[in-house]
């Protein structure tokens, strides 16, 4: 047996691949969440959480951002997902013998623009340089801070019910709760896709590339935000049926709701992609409780996320994600097998 792509690729095959032959061996739990759960982050002491996450993206720069900026916009937005504020990271990155070092520090710079962003810091690292083909590879881990904004969500959300978590879990939804995607779908895939094709400079597309932090804290405090999760690889497809499995409920999303520019939608049209499994890197897909949902869509827009939507509402009519098309006609979503487009991040 051999590796193979899709044992990598963010989908159904992943999580076979990592069940079987990884998680199964370290199967420790130090706080409330574990290694088995597959959450964005885990926690590891009652205010701090743990992530890590490797970038592999081809090509390294492309519009809107480089491997840097999904760097330390990835990791920290998978710590953000739990209400985290993103703190401290490492930084390993693994240099193909001849690449440049303009590129590299265009890369470097990426970083420390978003770090400063985010108010989080580099505190430790290592580099290595090999002679395989893989220009560049980099992996960041990232630790999160319990802060006010989150405490004051939890405060929020028991208001109108039992909330049995100290962070905000992916596996937090009940039903009733309104779906909200924060903003226009696919547009981190559609760049990647543009850039490979030699299509950047006629498509107007751009990777999102953004700490979700940035808009976060305010949402938080707002209050009443149940389950979190930045729809990734195997894009919102991926996401809407994660968070529904892990909680037990099926989602109901309407087509129309969902956030997605009209550029990007035919840029997709052309190329042959479907948008709902086009990764993001500057999303969240959240559950909130009914009655806060008007307000936390208020904030996230006060917020400068203009095209938030409420998309849909978790149901215990099925266990399934069920999208309502354009025409009116329902069906099922299914999560990807593996996300269309090969080292998208
Ligand atoms: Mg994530």
């Amino acid at each position: 047996m051999i590796i193979r792509k899709e044992d990598g690729a963010g989908g159904k095959y992943m999580v076979e691949f990592l069940r079987k032959h990884v998680i199964s061996k370290f199967n420790s739990k130090v706080g409330e969440i574990s290694l088995v759960d597959m959450d964005d982050s885990t926690d590891f002491h009652p205010d701090y959480i743990l992530t890590t996450d490797s970038y592999v993206v081809d090509p390294p720069v492309f519009p809107g951002g480089s491997i840097g900026s999904l760097a330390i916009c990835g990791t920290s937005n998978d710590l953000s997902v739990l209400g985290a504020k993103p703190s401290f990271l490492s930084l390993s990155l693994i240099l193909q013998d001849g690449f440049p070092v303009d590129t590299l520090e265009k890369i470097l710079h990426d970083m420390e623009f978003w770090l400063k962003e985010v108010g989080a810091n580099i505190i430790t690292g290592d580099t290595k340089v090999v002679e395989s083909n893989i220009g560049i590879a980099v992996n960041t881990s990232g630790v999160g801070v319990r802060n006010g904004y989150l405490d004051r969500n939890l405060e929020v959300v028991r208001e109108y019910r039992d909330y049995p978590y100290r962070w905000v879990r992916d596996s937090g939804l009940s039903e009733g709760d309104a779906i909200i995607i924060s903003g226009g779908i696919a547009e981190h895939g559609a760049a990647i896709m543009a850039s490979r094709e030699g299509m950047e400079f006629e498509m107007n597309v751009e990777s999102d590339a953004y700490p979700v932090w940035l808009f976060l804290g305010r949402a938080l405090e707002t209050g009443g935000i149940t389950a979190m999760k930045d729809p990734t690889r195997g894009g919102i497809a991926a996401t809407l049926n994660e968070m529904a499995e892990k909680s037990k409920v099926g989602i109901l999303v309407e087509e129309e709701k969902i956030p997605l520019r009209e550029d990007v939608k035919s840029f997709c049209d052309v190329l042959g992609l479907d948008p709902l499994i086009m990764a993001n890197e500057g999303k969240v897909v959240m559950g909130v409780v009914q009655e806060r949902a008007e307000e936390v869509l208020k904030t996230l827009r006060k917020a400068g996320q203009k095209d938030a939507e409420v998309v849909g509402y978790a149901t215990s009519e099925f266990q399934e994600v069920v999208i309502e098309t354009l025409i009116g006609t329902k069906k099922i979503l299914p999560s990807p097998m593996a996300d269309p487009i090969p080292r998208v991040c």
